[in-house]
């Protein structure tokens, strides 16, 4: 794969020296067991697979080379280029402005943008209304398009399902920046509306099987589905698409589940269920699919809890979460500091979108495991520092510069 020109500040010697290991070891990438990085009274297990995918580091690269190479010139980024804090903020101190935040909304007018600014598109995409809009200001849209492949690959199938007339089924979460440049893509094509879960899946289920009204619809997916969208005729041949950070289980189970639906309402056969149900497989990322089957993997192994660094509102990093708390205490952090000590972390609780506290989260053993693992925006600098600091809690941050010579 590409390799990027990144910042160093987001590398880490330690971090690159285990991954280069195990690279090398499994050139195939089929072992997904964790990397055990044993110092006596605290073991830590690495997730085989984590950290910075392609598509931030592409993002990465054009935005700092954009503003090396135009001192002097206004540099806006849409939004958030990507979902971690840190990489944001380095953005914003090099003088870089944000013209939305997360959810869409306008913190730069756009009336106030002049056709000699330089723009910059995020890895999520945008919308076409937004491209629309630059365009009308003289800004050529895609000039400076980080816009991750694996996205547009969502666009791709997306499209060629509303082709062949199916309704598009988008399976995200329905403000993200990804999801809303995906719906906006697909619904230039065919009709399209967002479930942002399984229960929502399962309650447009029921108007594809006419248990409930067409014109309860609208209420309930309100800012869902496309305009013009005819809850009546709108989901009799449907197709499923994903954001690319979903959770695979959850992605698959939603697509099996509508297939099923549609099989049962219009009495279809596996040879026949084409006819209604569009053949697609998950539209999730590499990084999604490996970075959550090496968090499977590495649950397979007795741990007393588990710590996964990213940025809080990143999706990915969020899911990762999920499969960690069905099996152990977890703490969501975005940054060593977040461990204030031995025994205190602050940590981010997804599920309220609040930080809280917690005390003893180390237990108090001759000999603790715990599993560490981050998101696919997270620079790898960050989990280094989680292990120091985890090490400096038992005298062992020497062991940290051993590992790092390691080849
Ligand atoms: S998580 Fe996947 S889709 Fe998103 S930027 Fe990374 S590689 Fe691209």
């Amino acid at each position: 794969m590409k390799t990027f020109n990144v910042p160093v500040i987001y590398r880490s010697p330690l971090i690159s020296a285990i991954k280069n290991q195990r690279k090398q070891e499994d050139r195939m990438k089929k072992d997904f067991t964790p990397t055990e990085l044993d110092f006596g009274p605290i073991r830590i297990l690495l997730a085989r697979h984590f950290g910075f995918c392609y598509g931030v580091e592409n993002a990465i690269e054009i935005a700092f080379k954009t503003v090396d190479e135009n001192p002097g010139k206004r540099i806006f980024l849409l939004s958030e280029m990507i979902h971690n804090p840190h990489v944001n903020n380095d953005l914003l101190g090099r003088g870089v402005q944000f013209i939305m935040d997360t959810s869409g909304n306008q913190l730069v007018p756009w009336e106030s943008l002049q056709h000699d600014d330089i723009v910059i598109i995020p890895a999520f995409g945008t919308t076409l209304e937004t491209e629309r809009q630059l365009a009308l200001l003289g800004i050529e849209p895609l000039k400076y398009n980080t816009t991750c492949p694996f996205v547009e690959r969502v666009w791709n199938k997306a499209e060629q399902i509303g082709k062949k007339n199916y309704t598009v089924i988008v399976h995200g979460k329905p403000k993200h920046e990804e999801t809303r440049a995906t719906f906006s893509h697909s619904q230039a094509g065919t009709p399209t509306v967002v479930v942002k879960d399984i229960k929502e899946a399962a309650l447009l289920a029921e108007f594809i099987n006419g248990q409930r009204k067409p014109d309860e619809f609208y209420d309930l997916f309100k800012g869902q589905y496309s305009p013009g969208f005819d809850a009546a005729a709108d989901l009799q041949r449907v197709g499923v698409v994903n954001q690319t950070t979903m959770l695979a289980t959850e992605t698959q189970a939603i697509a099996d589940y509508i297939r099923q639906v549609m099989m049962a309402t219009f009495g279809l056969t596996e040879a026949t269920v084409g006819e209604r149900f569009a053949d697609t497989r998950d539209t999730l990322c590499y990084a999604t699919n490996d970075n959550q089957t090496a968090v499977t993997g590495m649950l397979l192994e007795p741990a007393d809890l588990a710590i996964v660094v990213g940025g809080y509102n990143s999706s990915n990093t969020s899911h990762l979460v999920e499969l960690c708390e069905e099996k152990l205490p977890t703490y969501f952090i975005s940054s060593p500091e977040h461990i204030l000590s031995g025994s205190a972390i602050n940590h981010w609780d997804f599920h309220h979108k609040r930080e809280i506290s917690s005390n003893s989260f180390l237990p108090e053993k001759d000999r603790i495991t715990i599993l560490l693992t981050s998101g696919a925006s997270c620079p790898d600098a960050l989990v280094e520092g989680v292990i120091r600091r985890l090490l400096s809690f038992y005298g062992l941050e020497h062991k940290a510069d051993e590992l790092a010579t390691i080849d």
